[in-house]
């Protein structure tokens, strides 16, 4: 078995080798294992995949603070429901390659499900209560499957820090509650959202839309911005921050709002005014293609500082 070569021994700070593309369980461990046995400090970026510039910002936030980086391309079959996408979900795990070899990642661990669902699996991870709502709502045992997938990559790679991004805020927020229940030692970072220049948010899905829906698509931006210009000019109402946003969704004859709420950071539960952090969130289709996007808000003495 061939190891990464030691770039996560600071003083050394070796060029770039050729990056591992680990394939099973039990290779990905060793290397993990030897990895912190040598002092390493192993950052870990897991994704689905058609990787894109939000997945390059999270690469670079976990190369900033750790080394070695890993990072995983797995299509979980167990987080989509039937009907959804998981048989067209964009998968070029070539180019993705290659990508993370340019950016110097050491490891790629790129899984079949059947080595992470041998026969016989039959144990799962379920974070209460927050995933019951927007996302949880809409897609009923998805948050089953991301928690389950997360907690068995974390023991296969066993991170000092794990990236997420703030694009999926409830994921983010549904894995920091796995990590403290599970007592897990991962530390997770949760990374701003990366945009076009237009505004539109990268997603892997972004590859279904037409070019009219692809132009409708910036009304999410638009609604956030929306959100954002009231908060700027003093309101903390929710359902009127949220009605400034439908009102954006509801001019674009392209969209169809699924949830836009004001939802408190924490407990993702409706907020009635903007206090402390809140999320205002939205998940619209354009055709087929369900988007999300969301803005942070930061309320505290009565000021506030929305992050897009
Ligand atoms: P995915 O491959 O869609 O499962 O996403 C993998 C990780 O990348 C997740 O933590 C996402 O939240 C994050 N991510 C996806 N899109 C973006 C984006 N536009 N900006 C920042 N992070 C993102």
């Amino acid at each position: 078995m061939r190891l990464p070569a030691c770039r996560w021994i600071d003083s050394l700070r070796l060029p770039a080798g050729p990056m591992e593309i680990i394939r099973t369980v039990e290779w990905m461990k060793q290397v993990s294992r030897r990895a912190r046995a040598e002092g390493g400090l192993l950052g870990f970026v897991p994704t689905m995949g058609a990787l894109h510039a939000g997945h390059v910002s999270l690469v670079r936030a976990a190369q900033r603070e750790c080394s070695p980086v890993v990072v995983s391309i797995f299509v979980n079959p167990r987080q989509f429901g039937p009907g959804e996408d998981f048989d067209r979900y964009p998968r070029a795990l070539a180019a993705d390659s290659q990508l993370l070899e340019s950016l110097g990642v050491e490891c790629l661990f790129a899984p079949e499900a059947a080595e992470i669902y041998p026969p016989g699996f039959s144990s799962h991870a379920e974070v209460e209560g927050i995933s019951a709502r927007l996302e949880g709502r809409t897609r009923p045992g998805h948050f089953r499957g991301v928690a389950t997938v997360v907690l068995k990559l974390f023991e296969i790679v066993q991170p000092w820090r794990a990236y997420f991004g703030r694009k999926d805020a409830q994921q983010a927020r549904i894995i920091q509650q796995l990590v403290r229940d599970f007592h897990l030692d991962a530390e997770i970072q949760v990374c701003p959202i990366v945009r076009e220049a237009d505004g539109l948010a990268l997603s892997s899905r972004n590859a279904y839309l037409s070019a009219e829906d692809r132009r409708a698509a910036t009304a999410l931006h638009r609604a956030l911005a929306a959100a954002r210009d009231a908060v700027a000019g003093g309101e903390r109402d929710a359902a009127r921050l949220a009605a400034a946003m439908r009102e954006v969704i509801g001019k674009e004859p392209r969209a169809m709002a699924d949830y836009v709420e004001i939802v408190n950071a924490d407990s993702f539960e409706p907020a009635a005014c903007v206090r402390g952090s809140c999320y205002a969130l939205l998940a619209v289709f354009f055709g087929a293609t369900r988007l999300l996007d969301n803005m942070l808000i930061e309320e505290k003495d009565g000021e506030a500082r929305c992050e897009i």
